[in-house]
């Protein structure tokens, strides 16, 4: 978990250490989404062959993008790109001319309208709606995600949960399923030491069975026999009453936000963050769904599972099974996990082999194993999949098998996933084989946001970055576009 100096958090989209971007500043301008020029939007309406996902069709795909605004994007993705450009807008970012009141205000100006507006919905929750209006002219869904700080005390929880409720209300006023799911991060509703303690003492009964949690509830599996244990060498201390009275406060803050979710039937996805207390997490999210998702075909409660842990694929196998045995359908958000340096410096700072698979091709595999075992569960039986993902190969991978089982658009259980303002062909090309496709859309005031966006910032930059199918499809398009305007 990324934490910034004003505690603000953030899973990071990759392990790279949190750079700048003022890069942004000068660099990148947003790519939202608009009604298209008449003559292109006639061919966004021709369907591509059901389930197939075909991203060489720079024509098809930008259909729904207006000239204007391709061009917009492309140059300043373009520009994101030069690394000596981005490198200078990181120092800009970090040196003390930021604490000059007038160089603040300007730079913070320059990047609320450039990068700000291409990868957040918004600075609160009404304008993160009209972003999400604009989203569905295209076809696409919006998750949003309130931009929160990660919280130690009661109070900034209660505060947080306010945000969370108030952005649930306002999907309330949305087109119905405009707005896929909400996103919450525990870590913001229930103090950090408390879910550390409470990881700490579920890990120690997985050790030791014999080791009663008075306080603990009916759950789903946490830990499958592979999972790491290193986290916790001495049998920790009970919670004292004050950790108890705290954590059942955390409980009854997510049971609220279930509710809300509930009665405006949008379903709520946890975020996953690192394993020092993602035990935490899972205990309270499995706990929640057993409550909330009963009777329900699409589940209300999603949890996510980290495709770059080794026990990953087991865990959620064992999670599945509880769930099937207690009748309880269950929601999972597969990633493939954003704290892998973290991981790794402490395992290895303990002595223990870090957590994360040995390459990227086994979280690969694992993460295509973990989502071919999903699909072929919500094809059959209940429960709900969403496919958090940038990687082509495991869009297409799971595209083929969706269409293969007859998932497709009717079918609510399934949704792709990218983030705002990140790899565009992708989702264009998952909507338009006829999958659901959303966008996670964080938003909140730009000084809150900032962490979010120096990754954003740190991503697209330089020539081998995420944004490079992106830039060369849509230069394509717009060579396309203008040789038609000359003929
Ligand atoms: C909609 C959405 C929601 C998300 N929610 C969460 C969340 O709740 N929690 C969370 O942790 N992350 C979350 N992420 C981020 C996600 O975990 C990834 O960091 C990010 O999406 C990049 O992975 P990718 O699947 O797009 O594919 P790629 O870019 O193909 O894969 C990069 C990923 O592979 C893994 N990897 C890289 N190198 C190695 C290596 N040497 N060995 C092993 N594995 C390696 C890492 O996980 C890295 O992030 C979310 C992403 C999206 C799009």
């Amino acid at each position: 978990m990324m934490t910034s100096s004003n505690g603000i958090y953030y899973w990071p989209l990759n392990s790279a250490t949190t750079t700048s971007a003022a890069a942004a500043a000068a660099a990148v301008s947003p790519l939202i989404i608009t009604a298209a020029d008449d003559a292109v939007s006639e061919r966004s309406r021709l369907p591509t062959p059901a389930g197939q996902l075909k991203l060489d069709d720079h024509e098809k795909l930008f259909a729904s993008v207006s000239t204007a605004k391709l061009l917009r994007a492309s140059a300043n993705l373009q520009a994101a790109a030069v690394k000596p450009m981005a490198d200078m807008g990181m120092w800009v970012m970090r040196s003390r001319l930021m604490e000059t009141e007038v160089v603040r205000e300007l730079i913070l100006g320059i990047i609320r309208h450039t990068f700000f507006e291409h990868f957040c919905a918004g600075e609160d929750a009404v304008e993160a709606g009209r972003t999400v209006l604009r989203l569905r002219e295209a076809g696409i869904r919006g998750m949003l995600v309130y931009a929160l700080e990660y919280a130690t005390e009661n109070d900034a929880c209660d505060r947080n949960l306010d945000g969370f409720i108030r952005t649930v209300h306002s999907t309330k006023s949305l087109p119905p399923s405009s707005a896929s799911l909400i996103i919450v991060k525990i870590t913001a509703i229930c103090p950090m030491r408390v879910l550390e303690r409470v990881s700490d003492l579920l890990r120690w009964q997985h050790k030791d069975p014999s080791c009663h949690l008075p306080w603990k509830l009916n759950s789903f599996p946490i830990f499958s026999d592979s999972s790491p244990t290193y986290h916790t060498l001495k049998r920790p201390e009970p919670l004292t009453p004050e950790e108890e009275r705290d954590l059942q406060l955390g409980h009854e803050r997510l049971l609220k936000l279930c509710r809300e979710c509930e009665e405006a039937n949008i379903p709520l996805s946890v975020d996953a963050e690192h394993t020092a207390v993602q035990p935490a997490i899972d205990y309270l999210t499995y706990a929640s769904a057993i409550t909330h998702n009963r009777g329900h075909d699409v589940p209300i409660v999603y949890g996510t599972m980290q495709a770059y842990l080794k026990d990953a694929k087991e865990r959620l196998l064992l999670a599945c099974q509880a769930a099937d045995q207690m009748g309880v359908p269950m929601g999972f958000k597969v990633v493939r996990g954003a704290y892998m340096s973290s991981e790794s410096k402490l395992a290895a700072s303990l002595g223990y082999e870090s957590p994360i698979h040995n390459s990227i091709q086994e979280t690969h595999d694992c993460y295509n194993d973990c989502a071919s075992f999903m699909l072929d569960r919500i094809a059959n039986g209940p429960g709900g999949l969403v496919l958090a993902t940038h990687n082509v190969e495991s869009g297409k991978m799971a595209a083929a098998k969706a269409h293969d089982l007859g998932i497709g658009k009717v079918n609510q259980r399934l949704e792709f996933a990218q983030l705002y303002g990140m790899s565009e062909s992708l989702s264009f090309g998952l909507r338009n084989a006829g999958f659901q496709v959303s966008k996670y859309m964080p938003f909140g005031p730009i000084d809150k946001v900032m962490p979010y966006l120096l990754r954003r910032a740190e991503e697209n930059r330089g020539l081998l970055s995420a944004s490079t199918v992106d830039r060369q499809l849509m230069r394509k398009e717009l060579k396309r576009r203008l040789k038609t305007m000359i003929l």
